[in-house]
């Protein structure tokens, strides 16, 4: 379920694997989504061992090269860290892509299908089918109204956000913060390079950058209580809320707007466990924090490498228990479980930590009080790459939460 990042890529990898997929979205392709639309460096190497031509269509595509980040505190103080950087961790390639999500998600649906996953668009999933405790298809509608059940073996649950797989298998949590995003395409942005900004505010925050085309993906995001607390709808005061950060003040013309502002959240949602007898969950679904370090799609595309490592071997077997145990991944991570039944080699429920590990290593709720206490100039360049490379995901967490650095940080 969801054609999104997580579930184009788990279908293209069930569907290479011999499995038999039907993938459900209910959006037809190319589709926008809200997002800042920053693929993080390592993204790239996923990208590659997908194969399939999909990072030749990226870059064949209208993109950007961001080479580093940005990250303005409200007064104005900046750190910019870049990815390449002699902290002894090295990405695939020096910058990170940037591209319209219509683009990017419709090159890995199409991928997927190429593959031999069967895509159907325009078709909801409302409900679970079970059968003696087992989640065993799903109940779905497509635009005309007509109700189908499909039955499979296994469902994968990548509707995002606010999951219906999730909410129907009685997973779903949420935990502050509780925020709202507003995302726009605007051209010829003033001051606009080959990085990401983050501009921190006293109530929220803005993320921005280039994706290509002469168009910046501009993102806002408040909690929600700001925007309830407002009558007008927040998307009409978009620009004025902009003009609230210093940094950001006259960079924009409103008439440059390419595309309607779109609104999503709240965050702050995951599910308690991401696997149950016959399904499991991948993506947004399983766990959506924040969207302050921009590690979504990252995530979203590990997540399903590693389901499909999980069920390829098990569908072939015609068993999809017992799954592997917990495993050092890269880094030395422990890696998402995807036990369908199993639980860690300790008995301890794997999930949260799985769910944690791939969700970032600096939550925006570590960084954000950090940035906005901040009043001179940070110390050092090679620590603010590694902050970048932290949240880029190629540099281990680990080491930005090693003492000595601690120390540099708050001193
Ligand atoms: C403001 C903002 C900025 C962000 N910026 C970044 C960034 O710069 N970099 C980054 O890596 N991440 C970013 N993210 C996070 C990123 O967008 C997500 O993590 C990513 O989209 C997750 O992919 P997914 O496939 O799990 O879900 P999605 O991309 O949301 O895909 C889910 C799919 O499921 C479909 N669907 C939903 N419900 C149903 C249903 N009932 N039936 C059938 N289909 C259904 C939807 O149509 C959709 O196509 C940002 C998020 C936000 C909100």
């Amino acid at each position: 379920m969801g054609g999104g990042p997580a579930g184009a890529t788990t279908a293209l990898l069930l569907a290479r694997g011999g499995a038999a997929v039907l993938l459900l979205d209910r959006a037809r392709f190319p589709r926008d989504k809200p997002c800042s639309e920053y693929l993080s460096p390592a993204t790239t190497p996923i990208l590659e061992r997908l194969g399939a031509g999909v990072l030749a269509a990226i870059e064949g595509a209208a993109h950007a090269k961001l080479y580093g980040m940005k990250v303005v505190a409200p007064s104005g103080v900046a750190m910019c860290g870049r990815f390449a950087s002699d902290h002894g961790h090295v990405p695939r390639r020096p910058y990170s892509f940037a591209l319209s999500r219509a683009r990017f998600d419709a090159i890995l649906l199409r991928a997927a299908e190429r593959a031999g996953a069967v895509i159907q668009e325009g078709v909801a999933v409302d409900d679970l089918v079970w059968d003696r405790g087992s989640v065993a298809g799903v109940v779905a509608r497509s635009c005309d109204g007509q109700r189908v059940t499909c039955n499979a073996r296994v469902v994968v649950g990548a509707d995002g956000l606010h999951s219906v797989v999730a909410r129907r298998l009685g997973l779903v949590r949420t935990s502050p913060p509780r925020r709202i995003a507003f995302t726009a395409h605007v051209t010829d942005v003033a001051g606009v390079d080959g990085v990401g900004e983050l501009h921190v505010g006293e109530r929220g925050y803005v993320g921005l950058g280039p994706i290509g085309g002469g168009v910046t993906t501009v993102a806002l995001v408040v909690p929600r209580a700001a925007v309830r607390r407002r009558r007008q709808d927040f998307r009409a005061g978009f620009f004025a809320e902009l003009e609230r950060y210093p940094a950001l003040s006259g960079r924009f013309e409103r008439r440059r707007l390419v595309r309607d502002v779109l609104a999503t959240g709240p965050f702050g949602q995951w599910a308690r466990r991401p696997a149950v007898d016959g399904a499991l969950l991948v993506g947004d679904a399983a766990d959506f924090f924040d969207p302050f370090t921009g590690q979504g799609i990252y995530s979203a595309l590990r997540g399903a490498e590693l389901a499909a490592d999980c069920l390829v071997p098990g569908l072939a077997r015609g068993v999809l228990t017992p799954c592997p145990p917990l495993r050092s991944g890269e880094g030395g991570r422990h890696e998402f479980p995807l036990s369908l039944r199993e639980r860690g080699p300790g008995g301890e429920d794997p999930s949260r930590e799985a769910v944690r590990s791939l969700s970032g290593p600096l939550p925006a709720t570590m960084l954000e009080p950090y940035v906005r206490a901040r009043r001179r100039e940070f110390a050092g360049k090679c620590l603010a790459d590694l902050l970048v490379g932290a949240t880029g995901n190629f540099v281990p967490a680990r080491r930005v939460l090693a003492p000595s650095v601690l120390a540099q940080l708050l001193w």
